[in-house]
């Protein structure tokens, strides 16, 4: 039984200053001060910008919520500038990170290798990575979702040790931050098909692996994605940064 994640990717968005009301609001609306079975079920996390880390890593604290970074550079250290390393975030007690997402590769040039190596980096310091895959929509135009997907994969699986600690999210470039979500059974058939792509390498190990879905899930459209067998979560952006949505699509994960 995989325990199903709601993370967020606040992006680009909110300073220190918002952090506090955000977590107070999102804590009472899920009863989180009386009650952290909600935790217990669903696995709750959010990701921000580095300078928010620790504010927000300070607010979870005790909820049973997870604070990520959006990314992280695969050297430990060394003339990068403006990058950031893994053990940078474990020394402010963040273990968990993006990576690959389609921003950082559309904007900033990250290709499948970099990702590979990063999820591998934060894997070798016990560290979780949610590795963010998807097509554009030309690509699933052209029939190439499953072989851009494969392509996106294979070195993450060539890097890793095994699945422990490895997160997929599938995230159509299509869908995110367009309010056009893929339905359930478009997203459904990624999901099996990257997790037949991980029981080449893996065997049955990939039963255990959790595939989150992410573009424009939102309160109305989670039930029918978290419905289908091999939808395992969501990575979800534009309705994270209102704790009153997120927190619904937190419950529905219980459902
Ligand atoms: C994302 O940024 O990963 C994302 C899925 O965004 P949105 O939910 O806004 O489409």
């Amino acid at each position: 039984m995989r325990k199903k994640l709601i993370a967020g990717n606040w992006k680009m968005n909110k300073l220190n200053a918002d952090v506090p009301a955000f977590f107070r609001s999102f804590v009472k609306e899920c009863s989180l001060e009386k009650d952290r079975s909600l935790t217990q079920k669903v696995d709750v996390l959010f990701s921000t910008p580095f300078l928010l880390l620790e504010s927000a890593r300070n607010q979870a604290s005790g909820l049973g919520i997870t604070i990520a970074a959006q990314n992280v550079h695969f050297e430990r250290d060394g003339a990068f500038t403006g990058e950031v390393s893994v053990p940078m975030l474990t020394e402010v007690g963040i273990y968990s990170s993006l990576v690959g997402h389609s921003e950082r590769r559309q904007y900033f040039g990250e290709t499948d290798v970099a990702v590979a190596k990063k999820a591998a980096v934060l894997q070798a310091h016990g560290c979780q990575a949610i590795v963010c895959v998807g097509e554009t929509l030309r690509e699933r135009q052209d029939n190439r979702t499953e072989s851009v997907i494969a392509g996106q994969l294979a070195p993450v699986f060539e890097a890793v040790r095994g699945l422990d600690n490895i997160v997929i999210a599938y995230e159509p470039v299509w869908a995110i931050g367009t309010g056009v979500s893929a339905t359930s059974a478009q997203a459904q058939e990624v999901h099996t098909f990257i997790r037949k792509q991980a029981a080449l390498r893996f065997a049955d190990d990939a039963n255990s692996l959790r595939i989150l879905y992410g573009g424009s899930a939102n309160p109305k459209n989670i039930a029918e994605l978290l419905a289908k067998p091999d939808i395992d979560g969501a990575l979800v952006g534009g309705a994270s940064l209102k704790p009153l949505d997120f927190a619904a699509m937190v419950r529905a994960a219980l459902a």
